[in-house]
């Protein structure tokens, strides 16, 4: 190999790998230029396998014209043919005819090994057609410069790479970010909106008492108006603080064995206490497993619930909460039944949404924020379960949640 020829060949190389923009592109583009400088037949790297002194090697080859690949781990590049040349493992076999049946069309091959990031090293390998195909010094230093520069673009690939995969990463988290800031600042203006209302029956009605000559029958009503509006504010403000508060400060929840028949009995007796227009009562399936769950986060739900159930059920009813096993062992369901005004076909897709109430007129009268289903919701997810509603108009409605079993 000449002089003139190596420079010139030096110098495409370092373009090749300049172009490259990745590392198949770079490998492809430099790859061919040492196959025409060592006149080689192939060009190829193998990988070495991690934690071992084997080479992982794929190798296609042609029977007549049908292409084959030929995948082995082989600790082929020990012993005798290696040497170290300023601090470079090279490999040389001259001939190995025996080793490579002919369709491989490797009668000999060079080797160099090549570090391809901090923990991973392949050699980089020259096979060539003619048997005793052998290397002067003179090439053998050329290889080595031609590797030192493949392994700086193989880094320099790599860093790219990485650098580009980390502002992918940030793209997306800042546009995670971006949308948590608008859910939250459109929420901020509902609820605004939602406070104004009733404080504006609150003024408008108060207004009214002080001014106006009022029959008592009168007054009463305004006063109720007053209270109505008051009620819905109070539930606003507590909602509104309980979101607020999940918002700042995340779920903390806090997993630990449960026993769900004995919540649901107890939730139950205490509605039943306050509660004097509707019949709660509990059906609890026998041998049902203590689960790993949030204690405190399943009442909030169950009481939720209820406490919904009553809401909707203005004029009195049953309401049933039942714990059953899935068929499949995999969960626990609980759900609770009511008599109540039930949710239109369109509407029942939307209750879980946060602020969503039903258009329902009867659903405006009664003091509501909203945002409870959506508590719920969030809360189930957190608790690996499910949430679902089944409803009727007029006929009453059944809440069910899930619990894995686990
Ligand atoms: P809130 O009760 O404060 O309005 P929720 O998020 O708890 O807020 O409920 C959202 C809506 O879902 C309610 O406004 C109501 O329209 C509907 N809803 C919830 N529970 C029931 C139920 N048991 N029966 C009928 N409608 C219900």
């Amino acid at each position: 190999m000449d002089t003139l020829i190596k420079e010139e060949a030096y110098i495409n190389f370092l373009q090749a790998i300049n172009k490259a923009s990745n590392i198949d592109s770079l490998y492809e583009n430099t790859f061919d230029i040492i196959l025409k400088v060592f006149g080689a037949n192939r060009a190829q790297l193998w990988e070495k396998v991690p934690d071992s002194n084997e080479m992982s090697i794929s190798y296609e080859y042609f029977i007549g014209n049908e292409i084959s690949m030929l995948k082995f781990r082989t600790p082929l590049l020990t012993g005798s043919a290696k040497k170290i040349i300023h601090n470079n493992t090279i490999w040389e076999y001259p001939s190995f005819a025996k080793v490579f049946p002919d369709q491989y069309s490797i009668n000999s091959l060079i080797g160099i090994e090549i570090k391809l990031s901090e923990n991973n090293k392949g050699v980089l390998i020259l096979t060539s057609k003619e048997k005793n195909f052998k290397h002067n010094n003179d090439e053998i230093y050329f290889l080595i410069r031609l590797k030192e520069q493949l392994e700086l673009g193989v880094n320099k690939i790599n860093m790219l790479e990485r650098n580009s995969e980390d502002s992918k990463r940030l793209i997306v988290q800042n546009n995670k970010l971006r949308e948590q800031d608008r859910l939250r600042t459109s929420f901020i203006n509902n609820i605004s909106h939602e406070f104004r209302t009733p404080l504006a029956s609150i003024i408008g009605f108060s207004k009214m008492l002080s001014t106006k000559n009022l029959t008592i029958e009168t007054a009463k009503e305004i006063a109720e108006q007053i209270q109505q509006a008051a009620n819905r504010l109070s539930s606003l403000i507590t909602d509104f603080l309980e979101i607020n508060k999940i918002t700042t400060e995340g779920w903390i929840s806090h997993f630990e064995p449960c026993d769900i028949g004995e919540i649901i009995k107890i939730s139950v007796e205490e509605f039943n206490i306050l509660e004097k227009n509707h019949k709660i009562s509990y059906i609890v399936s026998d041998n049902y497993p203590i689960i790993k769950t949030d204690q405190k986060l399943v009442r909030q739900v169950l009481d939720n619930l209820i406490s919904n159930a009553i809401k909707y059920s203005p004029n009195g009813g049953n309401i049933i909460v039942s714990l059953h096993i899935s068929k499949d062992n995999n969960e626990l369901k609980v759900s609770v039944t009511d008599q109540g005004i039930g949710i239109d076909k369109d509407e029942v897709s939307k209750i879980f949404n946060r602020l969503y109430r039903s258009k329902n007129s009867e659903v405006q009268n009664i003091a509501g924020s909203g945002l409870g289903l959506s508590i719920c919701k969030e809360i189930i997810s957190i608790l690996n379960g499910r949430i679902e509603v089944k409803s009727e108009p007029n006929k009453g409605s059944v809440f069910a949640f899930t619990l894995p079993i686990n």
